[in-house]
């Protein structure tokens, strides 16, 4: 998997798995442009961690469409082309339908859809009008084994994570004969700050039990599988979603 030459943007890559697929393409050659929404500070110290020279750093909130666009329009001019987009920002609110405010309900899901699924779809729409322009390129988009399992408590967030699922194998077809190949990294629970509370609270050993390694993801793990979908001669794998989520969650 060598990535020399190539210009890979990656939402969400100050932190956790963004950051660890932003480290992962850096190290394989790739020029990368970090997208984070407000954290200049983990954004600043990623690009420091990062190998290779002219890796830049993009502040957007993928959930405005407006900023998308100038998001990728930046991007484009500053790295000459995109080969490569990873939509990876993602949010988890909770929400439990007993206890929310049908207030509370409709702002989750608002917010929910907003960030995880309309700010991807306008990713992809603005770098695939790029792509298509410029000969080709790949998109991995990163949903989570919730889209499967359900998501009793962030009922938007497994929600939104079958739309990008659905997005990713829609996109797959539709952009084949353009040479723009899409495919998904569905992961089970990763040891970001995501997940920090509940994986250092009282269920934290239940949630490493439910895979037969009993333990959960590392980032870097995740960032793998998206590699190999960016991949030369991971074509034909177009469509594919890859659960990374130590068989805690089997399907066929
Ligand atoms: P994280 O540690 O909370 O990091 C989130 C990253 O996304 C940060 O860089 C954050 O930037 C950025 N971000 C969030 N909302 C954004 C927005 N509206 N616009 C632009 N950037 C935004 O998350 P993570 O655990 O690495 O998760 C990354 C992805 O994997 C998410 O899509 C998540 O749903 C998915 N996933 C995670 C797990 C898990 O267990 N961790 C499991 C399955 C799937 P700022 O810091 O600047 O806000």
């Amino acid at each position: 998997m060598d990535f020399t030459n190539k210009t890979v943007l990656v939402t969400g890559g100050s932190r956790g798995i963004g950051k660890a697929i932003a480290l992962a393409f850096a190290t394989k050659g790739a020029t990368v442009a970090v997208l984070y929404r407000s954290d200049q500070t983990s954004a600043d110290a990623t690009l420091a961690e990062l190998p290779g020279t002219d890796h830049i750093a993009i502040k957007a909130d993928v959930a405005d469409p407006e900023q998308v666009k100038s998001a990728v329009d930046q991007a484009i001019d500053a790295l000459s082309r995109l080969d490569i987009v990873v939509n990876n920002a993602g949010i988890g609110i909770y929400h439990p339908l007993e206890s929310s405010s049908y207030e509370d309900w409709q702002a989750a899901w608002q917010q929910t859809i907003d960030a995880n699924l309309l700010g991807p779809a306008n990713i992809c729409f603005c770098a695939a009008q790029h792509m298509i322009k410029n000969g080709g390129g790949r998109i991995v988009n990163i949903t989570s084994r919730g889209a499967f399992r359900g998501e009793p408590t962030k009922a938007a967030y497994g929600a939104s994570k079958a739309g990008l699922n659905s997005l990713s194998q829609s996109l797959a077809v539709a952009l084949a004969p353009y040479n723009i190949f899409v495919g998904a990294v569905a992961p089970g629970f990763v040891n970001t700050d995501l997940t920090a509370d509940r994986l250092n609270g009282p269920e934290g050993s239940d949630i490493k039990a439910q895979s037969p390694f009993n333990r959960v993801a590392e980032p870097r793990e995740v960032a793998h599988a998206v590699l190999f979908l960016a991949s030369e001669g991971a074509e034909f794998s177009t469509g594919t979603i890859i659960d990374v989520n130590g068989a805690s969650y089997l399907r066929s």
